[in-house]
């Protein structure tokens, strides 16, 4: 537990270091965020980066906007009074002719304090009714739950709560590399393993000169985003276009599709060697487009002897997007930008291929030197 929560505390401070020197205060189960010291509260445009992002840190399970206060009712209650107007007046904006429904939540891990939970809750309820005619109560269904943690050093009020991530933090899962496209998935698919408490590495095939530099700077946006998520990962990039070549001039143009993939796996198995991943990761999703059948899946996997995780395999295309816009991903994907795999690519792709027939057509090719000529061209990309 010591060492996740070290690591979400660190990745909490890379991704938050935008606002400056803010403190972290640290208690069993909670990270409190403070402004720099000499600092009362957040200003209206740091509180956009800690609501948008901190819910995206892989190991967050929520988050709250809040008054962090000294325990003591006095306090309490006079923060209450001075926060309760705006509060209301925001509330009846977003719910005009109509009553507001109102609670109050408060946990009491302070077991000293001279008040119980429900004491203060029938207080506050009392006195806000009288103020607020509007107002009405509901326990069950509150828009506006005030919610009230009463802790030996200090208490935090608080009226919001953003969904985190969830996961495991970032850091404690172990290393990957991912075969980043272009694409929606595979960006999608590192999000995924982020949250498993993965750091990852990237490799992206490209087809220069028949492909664009774009395609490039495209997957550089791409990682430059995803390493806002996670202990940055390096990108690798490699010119599959000798293999591919090859691959046109000797083998079936309906194999073309898997041959290609073949070639890239070994060439990301011995990146990930190199780079002590442990095993590799794409974005296939099982049905997608002819080279994700599960026959050709099974034949393309069949390359290489390391684990491939495929953690989009079973998503839904719509819930795959969505994630992709709430983690900034979805703009940059979208761009239309020409990509490795379609270069010679023909009409007439085998969507069940035999291994058989795929394996004799690849004895055309010279595999280790075809690989070595590939791998000559790798390079590091600065995100
Ligand atoms: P994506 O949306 O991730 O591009 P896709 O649905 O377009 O996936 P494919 O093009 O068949 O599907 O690719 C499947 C997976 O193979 C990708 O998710 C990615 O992991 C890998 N891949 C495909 N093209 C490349 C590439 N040019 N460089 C690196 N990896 C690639
Ligand atoms: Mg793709």
């Amino acid at each position: 537990r010591g060492k996740f929560e070290e690591s979400l505390r660190r990745e909490l401070r890379r991704r938050l270091s935008p606002l400056g020197e803010i403190q972290f205060n640290y208690e069993r189960g909670r990270i409190f965020i403070l402004p720099a010291e000499g600092k009362e509260i957040f200003s209206e445009e740091d509180l956009v980066l800690l609501r948008e992002e901190s819910p995206l840190i892989a190991g967050v399970s929520s988050v709250s906007p809040g008054f962090l206060l000294p325990t003591d009712f006095a306090a309490i209650e006079a923060k209450v009074n001075s926060i309760f107007p705006k509060l209301y007046a925001s509330f009846s904006r977003e719910y005009p002719d109509k009553e507001i429904t109102y609670a109050m939540r408060v946990r009491r891990t302070h077991k000293a304090f001279p008040l119980e939970s429900k004491e203060i809750e029938i207080h506050f309820a009392q006195e806000l009714v009288k103020s607020y005619p509007d107002l009405k109560i509901d326990l069950r269904n509150a828009e506006l739950l005030l919610e009230l943690e009463i802790r030996p050093q200090h208490s935090f009020l608080f009226w919001e709560r953003t969904e985190g991530a969830g996961g495991l933090p970032v850091g404690s899962g172990g290393k990957l590399l991912a075969l980043l496209s272009g694409g929606f998935d595979s960006p999608v698919a590192c999000y995924q393993m982020f949250l498993r408490g993965c750091n990852i590495d990237f490799l992206t095939f490209h087809s220069s000169p028949y492909t664009p530099p774009a395609t490039l700077s495209k997957v550089a946006d791409l990682v430059k985003r995803l390493n806002q998520l996670q202990i940055p990962g390096k990108l690798f990039a490699v010119n599959l276009l000798p293999a591919q070549k090859e691959i046109r001039d000797k083998c079936q143009s309906r194999y073309r599709t898997i041959l290609y993939r073949r070639m890239m796996l070994r060439i990301a198995e011995k990146l990930a060697y190199r780079q002590k991943a442990k095993a590799l990761l794409t974005g296939d999703n099982l049905g997608q487009v002819a080279s994700q059948t599960l026959d050709n899946m099974a034949i393309i996997n069949n390359a290489t002897e390391m684990l491939i995780l495929r953690p989009l395999l079973a998503a839904e295309k719509v819930d795959t997007i969505n994630l992709a816009q709430k983690i900034g991903t979805y703009d940059i994907s979208i761009e239309d930008v020409p990509d490795s795999c379609t270069v010679f690519a023909t009409n007439d792709p085998a969507t069940k291929a035999l291994l058989r027939k795929v394996l004799q057509d690849e004895e055309k090719l010279n595999i280790p030197e075809l690989l070595q000529e590939c791998f000559n061209t790798l390079e590091i990309i600065p995100t």
